[in-house]
């Protein structure tokens, strides 16, 4: 599949077909996100998607999962979304399973039966970044939306009936704050209760502005005991009725995928051992990503 420009997805999409419907992300300022520092936003048009969706027909792996790229594709309309899923269904037959990235932006103005009504079209997981509970935090990054915005629009999804994955960065409120940010987000992944949560380990990018204030010294970032300590307090504080809780991706210090609520005291005790240097941690050579 022709792309334009770097393509970020979820690592449980690394075998999707990745279909670009918009590019780069509609706000694509947030202080820690390099994702599309060089990439404008735009809608990519329909005649352009028709033409991906003939060649993955024609030359693509045969996937049952497309990714709808880049970070929002649920900017969309709901009718626009519909012809596409329809389109999906219609070039791509052997596909039943189609995610993206999605944000409460983009989902506020979607109802729960029209976001149903995409579910029935195929749309099967929605990837939402909350990266931290703690308002005063997610203000500092400059995300747009709010904790209870993000909260309200995670708990839509799942009444939709989509499956809601949510991403969390360690490390994101800095040495003052990490124990808010801890709680905070542990309490908000509980209300949103995903069917997987994801704790990356935050990576300073440099072109951003949250790189330029940690080389001014206006940024501490915590060490690897301070962001497992932090990863001990979010997971401690997070209480899914049934998900994945993941801290497995390449930038995290302990690699862990757990079932909770089953695995929480399992995990937990794993942590402080780590914290107490009987599990060794993955370097900074191996996690550099
Ligand atoms: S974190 Fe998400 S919403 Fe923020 S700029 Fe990056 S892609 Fe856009």
């Amino acid at each position: 599949m022709r792309l334009t420009g770097s393509v970020i997805r979820p690592p449980s999409e690394a075998d999707s077909i990745l279909l670009q419907v918009t590019l780069g992300c509609s706000h694509n300022k947030c202080a820690f996100c390099g994702a599309y520092i060089d990439k404008p936003f735009r809608v990519v048009p329909e005649a352009a998607v028709d033409e991906a969706l003939a060649f993955a027909r024609d030359y693509g792996h045969q996937s049952r999962r497309v990714f709808l790229c880049d970070g929002d594709a649920m900017v969309l309309s709901t009718n626009r979304l519909t012809r596409l899923l329809t389109r999906i269904r219609e070039r791509l037959p052997f596909v039943s399973r189609i995610s993206a990235y999605a944000n409460a932006r983009s989902l506020g103005p979607k109802s729960v039966e029209e976001l149903a009504a995409l579910r029935g079209l195929g749309l099967h997981t929605l990837y939402m970044g909350l990266e931290t509970g703690d308002q005063e935090t997610l203000s500092a990054m400059n995300k747009a939306d709010t904790v209870a915005d993000i909260v309200a629009a995670g708990q839509k999804v799942r009444r939709a009936g989509l499956r809601l994955s949510v991403t969390v960065l360690l490390g994101l409120a800095g040495t003052r704050r990490w124990r808010i940010h801890a709680e905070r987000t542990g309490a908000a992944l509980s209300e949103m209760d995903p069917a997987q949560a994801a704790a990356l380990t935050l990576m300073l990018v440099p072109g951003t502005p949250l790189h330029a204030d940690w080389k001014a010294g206006r940024f501490d970032l915590p060490h690897a005991r301070g962001m497992l300590s932090e990863l001990s307090t979010m997971l401690a504080h997070t209480h899914l009725s049934r998900g994945l809780f993941l801290a497995n991706h390449a930038s995290n210090f302990l690699p862990l995928a757990l079932r909770l609520p089953r695995d929480k005291d399992h995990a937990l005790s794993l942590i402080e051992a780590a914290l107490s240097g009987r599990i060794p941690l993955r370097p900074d050579h191996v996690r550099a990503l």
